[in-house]
């Protein structure tokens, strides 16, 4: 009995383009600051995850946010 050859090769796994699980790549040296209320209290929020200390006057919260800002970036 002779073997059967003349199957069709599979396509290699490369010819397939990997799906990206990222859609929107942002830098990491990217900070957005932003103000958050917190009860009576107002706090700095930034894009990359920090957050400040809890204020009772926005305008210092906006001041952290700046302050971080400036401190983090390149
Ligand atoms: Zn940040």
């Amino acid at each position: 009995m002779e073997p059967h050859i003349d199957a069709t090769p599979a396509p290699p796994l490369d010819a397939v383009p990997a799906p990206r699980p990222w859609s929107q790549p942002q830098p990491p040296t990217a900070h957005t600051t932003s103000t958050t209320d917190r009860g009576s209290f107002c706090l700095a929020v930034c894009s990359c995850g920090w957050k400040g200390p809890a204020r009772r006057s926005r305008d210092v919260a906006r001041k952290d946010a700046t302050g971080h800002a400036a401190t983090e970036a390149p």
